[in-house]
């Protein structure tokens, strides 16, 4: 299947008055089969999300304060982000970042096949996450990166694919980019997702500000996991982050003393997501969001007391 070629629209360096601003690209009309396909162009790089899974509604495990009437007054969040009944929007989503030098895939979702999982519905999925990469010019054999924001479930499961009853490598000519304090905090898990990776000899462990090329490096934003990180890229002027899961929703937006049961250090998390959340707000940087339904990726504003994304 022919590549799709990012569209260039968006301001573009040395044509632009805002240098820094990323353009704004919600193209997924315009590909035709693929609704759900969203690509960003930040300078030369592009980001491109590939939905694993769109969900409303049953984030009350996670996001606890999140109650419909607690959701039904920000209005903002509607119609994308929450049901008319205050109900929650989230995906479970890759992002691949294209550089000039890098093929890079941001997490890697729940993963075919897989059991045990604490959450029902994540377990023995047969979704057609490859196809759909590979529909959007990015075969597996083509990946040379692959970084995992950290090693919660949702985030590593396609690191691996099961071939004749063995967990392998699902990109099997990609470094795989791990946090080192991560990987000591979780590696009693995953036998299927994290170990044969490493048996494969294909991971790095990285520190938590790592910079990966020119244009993309690592933030620690630690909190949700012990060494959990955001994706910056910058190129031409431009900037956009990756948010990881800092921040899970965009309701934590307009309440970042919004917790989530995820969150290994509770403190240090809301401490993270007001620290990162004042330092973006009325920024041009393009905040792409790991488990944002559509439109997915927005710019932090101030709205009273805390803030919105602007889409
Ligand atoms: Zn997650």
């Amino acid at each position: 299947m022919e590549r799709r070629e990012p569209r260039p629209s968006g301001p573009q360096a040395g044509e632009c008055p805002h240098a820094g601003v990323a353009g704004k690209q919600h193209v997924s009309a315009a590909i035709s089969g693929h609704p759900r396909l969203l690509t960003w162009r930040i300078g030369d790089v592009t980001v491109t999300r590939i939905v694993e899974l769109e969900v409303t509604g049953g984030s009350r495990f996670i996001l606890p304060d999140a109650t419909r009437d607690a959701v039904l007054p920000i209005g903002w969040l509607r119609p994308h982000f929450a049901d008319e009944d205050g109900r929650l929007r989230m995906n479970i989503q890759a992002l691949v970042v294209e550089t000039p030098t890098r093929r890079i895939v941001v997490d890697t979702c729940l993963g075919n096949d897989k059991q045990g999982r604490r959450i029902p519905a994540w377990n023995d999925l047969h979704g057609p996450f490859l196809a759909d990469l590979a529909a959007a010019g990015y075969a597996r054999e083509t990946i040379d990166t692959v970084l995992c924001t950290h090693l919660h479930v949702d985030h590593v499961g396609w690191n691996t694919m099961l071939v004749g009853g063995r967990w392998v490598p699902t990109f099997p000519r990609a470094r795989y980019l791990m946090g080192r304090v991560e990987y000591a905090h979780w590696r009693a898990v995953f036998a299927d997702s994290v170990q044969p990776v490493f048996d494969a000899g294909l991971v790095d462990l990285v520190e938590t500000d790592h910079r990966i090329d020119e244009e993309i490096c690592l933030i620690p934003t630690l909190g949700h996991t012990p060494g959990h990180v955001s994706v910056q890229i910058r190129s031409r002027g431009q900037v956009a982050l990756i948010t990881g899961d800092f921040v899970h929703h965009p309701c934590q937006i307009a309440r970042p003393e919004w917790g989530s049961t995820a969150d290994s250090d509770p403190a240090a998390a809301r401490k993270t997501r007001e620290h990162m959340l004042a330092g973006l707000a009325d920024t041009p940087v393009l905040v792409i969001g790991t488990h944002f339904a559509t439109p997915t990726a927005g710019r932090i504003v101030r709205d009273g007391s805390a803030y919105r994304l602007d889409v």
